[in-house]
């Protein structure tokens, strides 16, 4: 058989791994709480709370739905004509074209010009969020943000564009292979080291203080079963006024950290609320579950990269020879990007499913539904959320299921165990 016949028989391969994975990890069947209950719960939120929050979303949506477009745009520009092979060219020229010089650099002035290109993008929604009040950060605080985040794209990148090219030139017909093993790897090997690698980089993490409180999450923990060595509190009220907690990491890394708005802002009752959540994602082991599904769908991504590349009118279009050589870096960005639009509406699901299962099980830890609501309507006040947003904005992008949904499935909870 041909490389690309086994290319062929591996892609079904990881296709069928992935969907048996996402049939089997996945909380598929836990439908929504009644529409009536929903409606219901929306009523029972402040008017002027509603209307603000909409207000500050639909100030949002230009920004955010122009930021997709013109990502696509610059995106399709450079991978889809030859503009793109010529950048990777002219980065590379002053090391005389050598083709480390235009994996790397060349790899990497393409990501650069995209993300400049989408920048007033970034700062207009900068500006409505700290119009809003949203935003506690000024342009150099944003900036430095920026630059940092720049700086670590860049070296996980050109490790990455490194790592790739050099076994497209080693391995020129099973390129494909070690490739989506790469990536794979890649994926799982981020999901341990991002929590100590790079999340200090833009927050600093600290031991919850000892107290009442502490004293209740670690106990809440234990009797989940869930073993957590702390819960890290992150400065997040450098950046925003927004509330939030999560779960990062693997095994040795992994950590549950909460926001210290939410300490500022919640009740110690509404932050346990919040933890038992977090808690039901360690459970459920989610992380895991992210892990392996996005370690097959980076597999599944080369696999399919290598086998569009040899597609003659794509190659053409870009001005290149191959899709393995770094001059055709672009086009390989160009289907990404596509790619990354077109799965945005099913990841979202997924995320959904699994979020609301975390909320059920935040509601059978704690046994109160009272303080899970109360804390979901704190959530959509404090982050100007729309708790019943467009359906269609719903469906392509949201993670997490409604306020109103939350709310609904608090009361629902609330009447089985009052039965
Ligand atoms: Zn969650």
């Amino acid at each position: 058989m041909t490389p690309r016949g086994w290319a062929v028989l591996t892609l079904a391969g990881l296709a069928v791994a992935l969907l048996v994975a996402g049939a089997l990890l996945v909380p598929w069947h836990r439908p929504p709480a009644p529409r009536a209950d929903q409606l219901a719960a929306l009523r029972d939120l402040p008017v002027d709370q509603v209307a603000h929050s909409r207000e500050f979303r639909a100030a949002l949506r230009p920004a955010g739905w122009a930021g997709l477009a013109l990502g696509l745009l610059v995106a399709v520009a450079l991978g889809l004509t030859p503009l793109g092979s010529r950048l990777v060219e002219l980065a590379g020229r002053p090391f005389g074209g050598n083709w480390i010089a235009q994996a790397v650099l060349g790899g990497l002035a393409v990501v650069l010009v995209a993300d400049l290109l989408t920048l007033p993008l970034a700062a207009w929604r900068q500006t409505l969020l700290t119009r809003y009040g949203l935003s506690t950060q000024g342009w150099a605080g944003w900036t430095a943000d920026l630059l940092k985040s720049y700086a670590v794209s860049a070296v996980i990148g050109a490790l990455a564009l490194l790592g790739f090219y050099t076994v497209t030139r080693l391995a020129p017909r099973w390129w494909w292979a070690f490739g989506a093993a790469g990536a794979a790897g890649l994926v799982v090997l981020l999901s341990f080291v991002l929590p100590v690698l790079v999340e200090p980089v833009f927050n600093r993490f600290t031991p919850m203080e000892q107290g009442p409180l502490r004293t209740e999450l670690m106990g809440m923990a234990a009797r989940d079963g869930v073993p957590v060595r702390d819960v890290l509190v992150a400065d997040a009220s450098r950046r925003t006024r927004a509330v939030n907690a999560y779960v990062s990491g693997l095994g040795p890394t992994r950590r549950v950290v909460v926001y210290d708005t939410l300490l500022r802002e919640a009740t110690p009752a509404e932050v346990t609320s919040v933890v038992a959540h977090e808690l039901g994602h360690a459970k459920d082991r989610d992380v895991w579950t992210g892990t392996l599904t996005g370690a097959l769908g980076a597999a599944l991504a080369v696999v399919v990269l290598y086998l569009l590349g040899s597609a003659g009118p794509l190659l053409r279009l870009a001005g290149v020879d191959s899709i393995a050589e770094p001059r055709a870096f672009p086009l390989l960005i160009a289907l990404v990007t596509v790619a990354g639009l077109v799965t945005a509406p099913v990841q979202a699901l997924v995320s959904r499913r699994v979020e609301v299962r975390a909320d059920a099980h935040a509601l059978a830890l704690t046994g109160d539904p009272a303080t899970f609501e109360a804390m979901q309507r704190r959530l959509a006040g404090v982050n100007l959320a729309d708790p019943d947003p467009p359906r269609w904005e719903y469906l392509y992008s949201a993670s997490h299921p409604s306020t109103v949904e939350r709310m609904a499935a608090a009361r629902a909870y609330a009447r089985e165990a009052g039965r």
